[in-house]
């Protein structure tokens, strides 16, 4: 008797809490990349390779593997929760879409941030929509080595006392660590450096660290693994054997498949042959599974093989999900399994995610197209805040039928498209021509705006 309640609760344990899922977001080349592969490469050199597990878009980072970086950091039976599971496109749009509600893409988020740059537009960019989505995050003020100021030290820095801690950043380095703190409390948000900070909850913790050296990388690691397990186990405990519950991270072509989506799964498990409700373009589309796949070992990839199907994936990781009919899946989207449940209500909830992501319009103002939900949801807000209306906006490349409504505004300045990380086809090109619509292109968010905005003076100045 007492033997099965030892083993049920121990299954209740292993089944019931997964990996927070980590998102890295930064200003282009403030270090995301190289922060990743270190974190990647790190875990390798500590001779776990084989506990360390690359998914479609993200890695695994097992506990036992982040407590062996970190030394006497962390003692892994301080922990319930496996790990850590980084999503590995930095950037990624959709990352604005990250806690849309119920549907999870990160739950906690490194922003990154170069301490010689300190907040650039994209920064801006991530901090509001960290904001917005509320979602925890600590900072990890970037290549430290290239600054006077700074200490290099061979032991594990988040042991040292307080005192120490502060003798390793002076100078140069020093001021601009607080300048990033600064930069922080502008947008609201209590900062400190991480050492001093109590209660991650309410404060946002600042980690000196480089990406290149790997100096500071096990105290993130720390930091991560510790706020997780403080503040966010609650939100973790999942249902394993349940149906499968994800978000679309990107929709692409895979030889002998067709259209496929790379899918973070953060909830329950997805089989092959289940029958899955995807977020679409114009409506959710209802498909079967028919195979999922994920990366293959390095030593066993050969150039036309790198996935291996796999006959399910429970959560928290990364897979692609190759179906049928996914030609208009939309990255930012939830996907669901149906299994057990009422298809209706299924695609009723996936309905109301994706409505609840939608932009809202206005009856006048400019047309924005863009390529995911998540950018576009990203450019509807920025351009809120400076106060500029859009009339539609839409994910897809810009279309003759864009032209036509951009046409009908009644302002000369709303007779415009922006048009972001999409094409804009010949056609369409060719109707704007004739009926005098500007098309602005860009794939970053603030210079699209930026680029309309001059416009719009030098047109004014030329009414004057
Ligand atoms: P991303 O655009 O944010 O992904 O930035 P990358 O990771 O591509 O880094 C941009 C550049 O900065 C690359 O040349 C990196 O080698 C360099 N870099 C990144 N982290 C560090 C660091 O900690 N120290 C130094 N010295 N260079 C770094």
């Amino acid at each position: 008797m007492s033997d099965s309640t030892e083993a049920d609760a121990d299954a209740d344990e292993a089944a019931t809490l997964r990996t927070p899922i980590v998102a890295v977001l930064g200003h282009v080349d403030h270090g995301k990349t190289t922060l990743l592969d270190k974190i990647r490469g790190s875990a390798v050199s500590e001779g776990e390779a084989g506990a360390i597990t690359q998914h479609i878009g993200a890695t695994a980072v097992p506990l036992s593997t982040i407590s062996e970086m970190a030394g006497e950091l962390v003692d892994p039976t301080d922990f319930d929760l496996p790990g850590l599971l980084y999503i590995d496109t930095p950037g990624h749009h959709s990352f604005s879409t990250l806690r849309s509600r119920g549907g999870a893409l990160a739950d906690i988020a490194v922003l990154v941030v170069d301490v010689n740059d300190g907040f650039q537009p994209q920064t801006e960019e991530a901090v509001d929509i960290l904001k917005r989505t509320q979602t925890p995050f600590i900072v990890a003020a970037n290549k430290v080595d290239t600054v006077p100021g700074w200490n290099p030290n061979e032991g594990v820095p988040i042991q040292e006392s307080m005192e120490q801690q502060s003798e390793r950043v002076q100078g140069d380095l020093n001021e601009r660590l607080y300048g990033i703190i600064g930069e922080l409390s502008d947008h609201d948000f209590a900062a400190d450096m991480y050492w001093r900070v109590q209660n991650f909850q309410n404060n946002v913790g600042v980690v000196p660290v480089s990406a290149m050296t790997g100096e500071g990388v096990p105290d993130l690691l720390t930091v991560l693994m510790g706020l997780s397990q403080r503040y966010m186990k609650d939100e973790m405990q999942i249902d394993v054997e349940g149906p499968g519950a994800g978000t679309v991270l990107e929709v692409k072509e895979a030889q002998g498949f067709g259209t496929t989506v790379d899918a973070v799964l953060y909830d329950g498990t997805i089989r092959e042959d289940d029958e899955i409700v995807v977020g679409g373009l114009e409506a959710p589309i209802t498909t079967d599974v028919r195979a999922l796949l994920q990366p293959k070992p390095l030593e066993e990839i050969r150039t036309d093989q790198a996935f291996e199907k796999v006959p399910e994936v429970s959560a928290a990781a990364g897979v692609k999900i190759a179906a049928p009919d996914l030609d208009d899946a939309m990255a930012g989207a939830p996907i669901r399994v149906v299994r057990n449940r009422d298809r209706g209500r299924v695609i009723a909830d996936v309905e109301e995610e994706l409505a609840e992501i939608e932009v809202t319009t206005e009856e006048q103002g400019v047309v924005v197209k863009a390529d995911t939900l998540g950018s576009l949801e990203a450019i509807a807000s920025t351009l809120d805040e400076v106060d500029i209306p859009i009339v539609r906006a839409e994910v897809g490349d810009v279309a003759p039928r864009d032209v036509r409504v951009a046409e009908t505004a009644e302002e000369e300045k709303h007779e415009v498209l922006l048009a972001f990380s999409v094409d804009v086809l010949d056609d369409a090109k060719r109707l704007a021509e004739q009926e005098g619509v500007r098309i602005f292109e860009h794939d970053v968010i603030y210079r699209l705006v930026e680029e309309y905005e001059e416009y719009v003076e030098e047109m004014e100045r030329a009414q004057q």
